[in-house]
């Protein structure tokens, strides 16, 4: 550790740390501060690679083993014996990786000469051009105050509790506990139908738990295209979860070893007991001991660090980013923003377009999208033309037993231009890139419609929905 950085960055979440490794490549001295331990050691990648993206990624691929050679390969003329699943063994494999990942996170650091600095960092004063960081170790020793020029504030968040169903860890956990459950809940509820609830729902679902979700709003995944979130809903439904919307969790009480779950849906009020109910409502920026009395940084309304588009709060040489600021939460958009901030300090003119970060759910299909929804599209004055195409009509999909889903392209009538691609098909996380990049370059239906598409893949499903706005789709 020395005693003064170029930059220093607080929090090694995907924000941090690719900020830290950037800062490296480019010269500068950095230090990055960490302060968690998973599973009773220090460990780099925030929530993503300890409670979040990966382990839930682990999971779900377990999961969809599991249901999918119990229950998909007969029709293959496969014969399997008994089918089980080994649940110890299972989250086993999933911290192995979360620990191979971490570990290779903590190399990167290493050899891009970014010194990870384990404990609690605390910006005490940001506003002259040597900033002021207070710096605990987790060892216990003395805080110590380190000086740098710069300082990126990369915190994260912490999942929301609700009052009305605290947290016990056992019984009812947040994101982090559903990611533990030592055996399969016979009847599980889940209180949250965005993303997380989705994915952790569906793990749990597959492996043999009767899933209900509670959904306060009146729409299901509002944020989505109409034809997305109605797809998605009839998928999902199909597949055994049990999804309430405009359903109010009012109390959730642990009796017997079960959580008696009372509700209000659509004013009936109802009572029904799980065996484990996880809390996913949303997420808030975390910043506890993260600024001085002092510091400096101004905050929004919401509680969130202000910053402008390249990510600089109110302080010269000050930054934030990732979930502590505006935008979504999600690890891409933390990632990009720290590579923002470090070269806008090294001096360059980078920026992030905010126009063009993907959303996934990786349920199965998986449910993706880039850019505007129609309705998004048609509120902004723009005259819309769509074209969309059913992956069951596509014969790579039929021949891997994955003709579930569409693609949906939304464009403007007048430019011809793509403005989103809205994706539910197996791989919809990849196969929304090329909706992505072509709205990156500014593509045409006409540059899409034109380019020649591998046969059989899946991606020519979006070359189908790209001639389906024109008229043109050849197999529907
Ligand atoms: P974080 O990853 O939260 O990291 C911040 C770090 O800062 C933490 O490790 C914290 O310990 C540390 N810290 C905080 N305060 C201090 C301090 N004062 N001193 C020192 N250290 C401190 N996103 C996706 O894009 N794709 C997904 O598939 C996805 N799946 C998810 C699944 C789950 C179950 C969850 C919970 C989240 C998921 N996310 C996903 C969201 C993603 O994890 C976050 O958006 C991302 O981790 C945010 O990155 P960050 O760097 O801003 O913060």
């Amino acid at each position: 550790m020395k005693e003064s950085y170029d930059l220093v960055i607080i929090g090694g979440g995907p924000g941090g740390y690719e900020a830290a490794i950037r800062a490296g490549q480019l010269g500068m001295s950095v230090a990055c501060i960490e302060k968690r331990i998973n599973k009773g050691e220090p460990a780099l990648g925030g929530t993503c690679l300890n409670v979040g993206c990966i382990p839930s990624k682990a999971l779900l691929d377990s999961s969809h083993r599991y249901e999918a050679t119990k229950h998909d390969l007969a029709d293959h003329g496969i014969t399997t014996g008994e089918v089980a699943i080994d649940i110890s063994k299972m989250l086993s494999r999933k911290d192995a990786i979360v620990k191979q990942l971490t570990g290779g996170v903590a190399a990167l650091l290493k050899g891009n000469g970014a010194d990870w600095l384990q404990g609690t960092g605390k910006l005490l004063d940001g506003k002259g051009a040597d900033k002021q960081v207070e710096f605990t170790p987790l060892d216990g020793s003395a805080p110590t105050t380190i000086t740098a020029k710069n300082v990126i504030l990369a915190s994260g968040s912490v999942p929301i509790d609700i009052p009305v169903a605290p947290i016990d860890n056992e019984y009812i956990v947040d994101s982090t506990g559903a990611l533990d459950f030592t055996e399969v809940p016979a009847r599980l509820g889940v209180i949250g139908g965005g993303v997380i609830g989705l994915e952790l729902g569906s793990v749990w679902r597959r492996l043999g738990s009767e899933v209900v979700v509670f959904e306060a709003m009146p729409e299901f995944l509002a944020a989505a295209d109409k034809a997305v979130s109605k797809e998605a809903a009839k998928l999902l439904k199909a597949q055994g979860m049990d999804i309430r919307i405009d359903t109010k969790v009012t109390q959730a009480q642990v009796e017997n070893g079960k959580v008696l779950v009372s509700f209000d849906a659509k004013g009936q009020a109802g009572q029904e007991t799980f065996d484990k109910l996880i809390v996913c409502v949303g997420r808030r920026a975390y910043k506890e001991n993260l600024l001085g009395e002092n510091s400096g940084v101004e905050l929004t309304e919401r509680g969130l660090v202000a910053v402008n588009d390249f990510c600089q709060t109110n302080l010269d040489g000050v930054y934030a980013i990732g979930d502590l600021v505006r935008g979504p939460m999600l690890a891409h958009k933390a990632m990009e923003e720290g590579m923002m901030a470090v070269e806008r300090i090294h001096g360059e003119k980078v920026q992030v377009n905010y126009d063009t970060i993907i959303s996934v759910i990786y349920t199965h299909p998986e449910i993706a999208w880039v850019g505007l929804t129609e309705e998004q599209a048609k509120e902004k004055g723009h005259e819309v033309k769509t074209g969309q195409f059913s992956l069951a009509a596509n014969g790579r999909a039929l021949a891997a037993g994955e003709g579930q889903g569409f693609i949906k392209v939304v464009a403007d009538a007048k430019t011809d231009r793509l403005l989103g691609m809205h994706v539910v098909s197996a791989g919809a996380g990849d196969i929304v890139h090329q909706g992505m990049i072509a709205m990156e370059f500014v593509s045409s239906i006409e540059d899409l419609q034109l380019m020649t598409f591998a046969h059989p893949t899946i991606s020519e499903a979006v070359h189908e929905a790209v001639l389906s706005a024109d008229g043109r789709a050849i197999h529907a």
